[in-house]
């Protein structure tokens, strides 16, 4: 007669990095000839950028689908600037409108849209 006891313990161990962190550390280097051809309107070290696909709306409600990394863009249909005072506004998949604050992001590669009971990714689509 053997008694086996065998007892069950999983010990979950979760590591330190965030995801977000991991993407930004990616999409840097790929942003950096970006940099070249657009002017330098920020003191400090973070580039307040869209990277991916995103729909941004202009101040006319005006939609434009920007590619790569984006901090300034104006509108195709009137001209006027979509990124205002640090902000942008741009589309879940859905069309519900988002205003990103961008005055303490480096590069944003995710947003969940903020719409109730919606939470789509807004950027990519
Ligand atoms: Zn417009
Ligand atoms: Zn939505």
């Amino acid at each position: 007669m053997s008694g086996e006891h065998k007892k069950e313990f999983t010990s979950g161990s979760n590591s330190g990095i965030t995801r977000r962190q991991a993407i930004v550390l990616m999409s840097l280097t790929g942003f950096a000839a970006l940099l070249n051809y657009v002017p330098t309107a920020w003191a400090d070290d973070k580039k307040h950028a869209l990277y991916g696909n995103w729909h941004v709306r202009c101040p006319l409600s005006h939609i434009d689908l920007v590619t790569g990394g984006t901090r300034q863009h104006r509108c195709e249909t009137c001209g006027r600037q979509c990124f205002v005072d640090g902000k942008v506004t741009v589309m879940c998949p859905k069309g519900h409108a988002n205003i990103v604050v961008l005055g303490n992001v480096d590069l944003l590669t995710s947003y969940k849209c903020q719409t109730k009971d919606c939470g789509l990714e807004c950027q990519g689509w």
